[in-house]
């Protein structure tokens, strides 16, 4: 594999002034040398997006359908180069919910993504005139992205971007920039020069990003705390927003819930890409009347998981992503355990690389950090509750507001829980499924605006009224 990842900036390979390690986080071996941008980077980036809007906002809708499908193609047909670098920089496994998934789900996405569309829609046709609303391109969209599904949100951000007729300077993650690097790269050999540029470098390029002039929006996905500093860079020249933040999604299971079925739906919904997703399930509250079979299901279905080196296709579970998130995962069990907390299964790290082992943790509650915070990794903390209604208060108790799921049969019990929650999605007898027609997003402090489907699209538009009168 090469080793020197360079930017991609009006449809050239750029070379920057300095390169740094990227290290895989479950051996520790440099994966590859991705790219250092500087100002100068961003300013020819945005240069080269402004000069290619000048055409591409004029592209016909079927140019713009043909693009998203040749970057479903790029995805498809470069899918084992890019889920092998992806798993090698990232950590997740190839095989099962991982790379390979990740790179199907990109594929889908950009399918998907063509197939919708913004109609001109008719507001008015009579005597006194006829009154169109249309879709129009905003210009040089800003897209900042997180570690933990670098491709796949990478292509969230880009395919309804140049669906309806912008152009994107995207900036990766610095702990996961190659593959975004590389995906860029090959997207620019099936689209026109400048309409996809990519920059990687340290946060600070996503500050300058965030504050460009010449940015008319900004797609983020990240935490909280960044969102709101990207918001307040934005404000100076009023960017439109998309932001797509935090979550610490509850799951509440209801008394008649059938622990065995659901097992494994609930481990999946919490452990997937070791808990490194924003709309994973973190907290669970679980009936005092099938608090222990549920406990004891969970830990079953942990214990025929395998966890290590994301290349072995045997590993269903990769490492935590880097440091930083490695030590903060110790941190919160060993403070949920200190407080009295049961560690049910893990609850120590081990080995060589970021690895801590899936860990379910009962007898916790409120006012302990894990069930406080949002854990982002392979922890469950089960939660008993005993009435419904407290346990939507305690769910809802919460700063965020991504999404949430309702686990029951009892079709009216369940109808009443799902009313009271306070989050952009809440499935039943699931978590954590989306769809590139399903519109998502969060609500509190997990985001402003949302992604996918026709809702998702036109956050990418500008309104514009045709009013006339012959
Ligand atoms: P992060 O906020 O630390 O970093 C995200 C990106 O922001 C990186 O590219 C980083 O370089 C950049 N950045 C850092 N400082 C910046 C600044 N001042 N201005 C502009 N950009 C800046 O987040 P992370 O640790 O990479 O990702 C984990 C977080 O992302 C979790 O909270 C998770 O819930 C959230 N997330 C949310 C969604 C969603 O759709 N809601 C999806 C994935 C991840």
């Amino acid at each position: 594999m090469e080793s020197k990842f360079e930017m991609t900036i009006g449809g050239k390979r750029v070379e920057p002034n300095q390169y740094t390690a990227i290290r895989n986080p479950a051996t520790g071996d440099v994966v590859g040398h991705a790219a250092i941008g500087d100002i100068t980077h961003l300013d020819r980036a945005i240069a080269a997006a402004e000069d290619a809007f000048n055409t591409w906002r004029w592209s016909s809708d079927l140019a713009r359908r043909e693009a998203c499908r040749a970057i479903a193609k790029v995805c498809l047909d470069n899918a084992a180069e890019l889920a092998g670098l992806l798993t090698l920089e990232q950590g997740k496994p190839l095989k099962g919910l991982g790379s390979e998934f990740e790179l199907a789900g990109c594929a889908a996405w950009a399918n998907g993504t063509a197939d919708l569309s913004l109609p001109v829609k008719v507001l008015q046709d009579n005597e006194a005139g006829r009154i169109e609303m249309h879709r129009v391109p905003i210009g040089v969209i800003g897209s900042i992205t997180p570690w933990n599904w670098p491709l796949m949100i990478a292509i969230w951000h880009i395919v309804p971007a140049i669906r309806t007729g912008n152009t994107v300077v995207i900036k990766p993650s610095p702990f996961t920039p190659l593959s975004t690097l590389l995906l860029v790269r090959l997207i620019n050999e099936v689209l026109p020069a400048g309409v996809v540029n990519v920059i990687s470098g340290g946060d600070e390029l996503g500050a300058a990003l965030s504050r460009h002039p010449t940015v008319r929006k900004m797609v983020f996905t990240g935490s909280t705390v960044t969102g709101r500093k990207v918001m307040a860079s934005a404000a100076a020249s009023l960017k439109l927003l998309t932001l797509e933040l935090g979550g610490n999604d509850a799951g509440i299971v209801l008394p008649d819930a059938d622990p065995k079925p659901i097992a494994e739906r609930l481990f999946w919904g919490a452990f997937i890409n070791s808990g490194q997703t924003c709309g994973a399930l973190k907290r669970l509250y679980v009936h005092d009347s099938i608090y222990r079979e549920i406990c004891d299901a969970l830990v079953d279905v942990a214990s025929s998981v395998k966890m290590g080196d994301g290349m072995d296709p045997a590993n269903a579970l990769g490492p935590l992503q880097n440091e930083r998130q490695f030590k903060r995962i110790i941190e919160l069990v060993d403070e949920a355990r200190a407080s009295g907390a049961t560690i049910l299964t893990g609850g120590r790290p081990r080995g060589h690389g970021y690895f801590y082992p899936v860990t379910l943790v009962a007898n916790i509650e409120e006012g302990t950090r894990l069930v406080d915070e949002e854990q982002f990794g392979p922890v469950l903390p089960i939660i008993r509750y005993s009435d419904a209604d407290d346990a939507v208060r305690r769910a809802n108790g919460t700063e965020y507001g991504l999404d949430a799921s309702v686990w029951g049969n009892d079709q009216a019990a369940v109808d009443m829980v799902v009313s009271k929650l306070e989050a952009g999605t809440v499935w039943v007898n699931k978590h954590a499924e989306i769809a590139p027609h399903v519109p998502m997003g969060g609500i509190k402090s997990s985001g402003i605006g949302v992604e996918f489907g026709e809702e998702g699209l036109a956050a990418y538009t500008n309104i514009k009224i045709i009013n006339t009168t012959f």
